[in-house]
């Protein structure tokens, strides 16, 4: 079954052969050309999964972003940012932001409906997640099917990304965790994706966590660690 997915590009033969590729693969696609337009589609559609360009005529790809993790309705809507080609600085500021993966650009489409399908395989309803329903780590409690996160009672937002991150790591409390074990559980693939990825990603659900942060121990030259208390 198809996904609706929302392209934003002010160029309108990308956006348009983006689009095409997108419905080739059986998804209902809505196109905006510019920010404002397409936070007002997000509201109208919800769409499943955005792909965002950083560069609009309006508001940027990044403040998009940005606004949409800073609302509870849209924290957890993954979102792909299309960069400029070795555009080191948008790459980082787009995980910064919130975003779930990157593209640069020049992209293949099939490239991008991969991602775009890796992402969507990932973003799995929560009712048919399997296993506990509750892990605790101290005073952080994630309660799996809800997809919520407490931190001394606190609910804490995380994106669609930071929560399977988290709970890749709590689900195996105790056990060292490399990064290459996360990024191809918690990405979903590899390819060209580096693990410096992973500590960009770590480093920010750690500033949400707070003080919920010191249940993650850095293992240096190895990985990541949940503890239990
Ligand atoms: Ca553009």
């Amino acid at each position: 079954m198809g996904s609706r997915i929302l392209v934003v590009e002010d160029e309108t033969d990308l956006a348009e052969l983006v689009a095409f590729n997108l419905r080739g693969a059986g998804h209902d696609v809505t196109v905006a050309h510019d920010g404002s337009t397409a936070l007002a589609e997000i509201q109208r559609c919800q769409p499943d999964l955005l792909v965002l360009d950083v560069m609009l005529p309006d508001i940027s790809g990044l403040e998009i972003c940005r606004r949409l993790r800073r609302n509870a309705q849209t924290v957890r809507l993954p979102v792909i940012m299309l960069t400029a080609r070795n555009d080191e600085m948008d790459r980082v500021v787009g995980f910064e932001v919130g975003a779930d993966d990157y593209v640069p650009k020049p992209f293949s489409p099939r490239e991008l409906v991969l991602r775009v399908e890796a992402i969507l395989r990932r973003t799995i309803p929560s009712a048919e997640v399997e296993g506990p329903q509750a892990i605790a780590l101290g005073d952080l409690v994630i309660d799996v099917p809800a997809h919520r996160v407490e931190v001394q009672g606190k609910e804490i937002l995380l994106t669609a990304l930071e929560f399977r991150l988290l709970l890749d790591l709590a689900s195996r409390a105790g056990r060292v965790q490399s990064r290459d074990a996360l990024l191809e559980r918690v990405w979903g693939y590899a390819p060209d994706v580096e693990t410096r990825t992973v500590d960009t990603h770590v480093k920010r659900l750690r500033e949400k966590l707070g003080e919920g942060a010191l249940h993650i121990e850095t293992v240096r030259g190895v990985g990541y660690r949940a503890l239990k208390s």
